[in-house]
């Protein structure tokens, strides 16, 4: 009975501290994912943040060291700029906002944002000054006023439906029999991974963080979801640090500059147009292949239409 009684109290006291002490969704993945190795340096400061500027110098990573994931990144994102990572799956793209977000710590080189070394300052200050709209965002078993809320417990109902709106969720919601008071999560309502999505972005807004990442959700958005999300992302990145992992190439087109990574190491930078113009590069062909993948959906939906 002892053994089982202490995961039980394990269990209860996780519970306890999500409910409780928790105002932020990623300190629930930090609680849930992350060893315990991170921790804040004896002097660490807090993060004093300015402009929000993010400089990568010569950034050296493994998970395993026997597999380096980054060799060498350097780049930065200038106060108030976009900067789009691509490349080919497991480039190590989502590392670097992992890395980011100081969820690893790095073995060589340094990650700074306004000049201070991220290991430098308290991981609360760190992480109250970037918006993290994941991959797969977990919604809570609670209403989806709730769940937007999460972003700022204390902003007023017109703040928390402004960011809905905001989102590109706001319609949808407000079509809903119970607006926002409908349940979502695994017992109420399911939410596609768009609407999800931006939910997680309208938690964003309401956060109003100086810096901004958006970890893209790999699966396929329609179309018109897909332009929504462009949409909302556009309102939230305006004169926001913002990185973007991109795992689909039309989110990017837009941004200051986009990084190509491949095989650990920065193939290509530049902007949408100066990547296009190197015929045979990597972006430009990522893009030839992306348009040859849709055209052939679209003679396979003609074909099927056909029939
Ligand atoms: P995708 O576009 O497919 O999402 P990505 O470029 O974002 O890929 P990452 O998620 O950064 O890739 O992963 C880079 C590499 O690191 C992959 O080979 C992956 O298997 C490995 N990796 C990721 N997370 C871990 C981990 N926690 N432990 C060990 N290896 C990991």
């Amino acid at each position: 009975l002892l053994q089982l009684a202490v995961p039980l109290n394990f269990i209860g006291f996780v519970y306890r501290e999500i409910r409780q002490g928790l105002t932020d969704i990623e300190q629930m993945f930090e609680l849930l994912e992350v060893e315990a190795e991170i921790n804040d340096a004896p002097d660490a400061r807090e993060l004093d943040i300015r402009q929000g500027g993010i400089v990568f110098k010569d950034v050296h990573f493994y998970y395993d060291p026997e597999r380096p994931i980054l060799k060498g990144i350097s780049f930065e994102v200038p106060a108030g700029k976009t900067v789009a990572v691509v490349g080919p799956s497991g480039a190590g793209k989502s590392t670097i906002s992992r890395l980011l977000y100081r969820f690893y710590d790095i073995q060589q080189g340094s990650i700074t944002i306004d000049g201070q070394d991220i290991r430098t300052v308290t991981q609360k200050s760190l992480r109250a000054a970037i918006g993290m709209v994941p991959q797969d965002t977990v919604l809570f078993n609670d209403t989806i006023a709730y769940n937007i809320r999460y972003g700022r417990p204390a902003a007023s109902e017109e703040e928390m439906k402004a960011a809905a709106e905001i989102a590109q969720i706001g319609t949808f919601i407000s079509h809903l029999p119970d607006g926002y008071d409908t349940k979502v999560g695994e017992r109420g309502l399911k939410l596609s991974g768009g609407e999800k999505q931006r939910v997680a972005i309208a938690r964003t807004v309401l956060k109003a963080p100086p810096i901004l990442i958006l970890d893209e959700a790999t699966s396929a958005l329609d179309t018109t979801t897909e332009r929504e999300i462009q949409t909302a992302l556009d309102i939230v990145s305006k004169n926001r640090t913002t990185l973007i992992i991109a795992h689909r190439l039309s989110t990017v087109i837009g941004a200051d500059e986009i990084i190509v990574l491949k095989g650990g190491e920065i193939a290509e930078r530049g902007s949408h147009a100066e990547l296009m113009q190197h015929d045979g590069g990597l972006y430009a062909s990522m893009w030839d292949r992306q348009r040859e993948a849709v055209q052939a959906e679209e003679r396979l939906k003609q074909v099927r239409e056909n029939d």
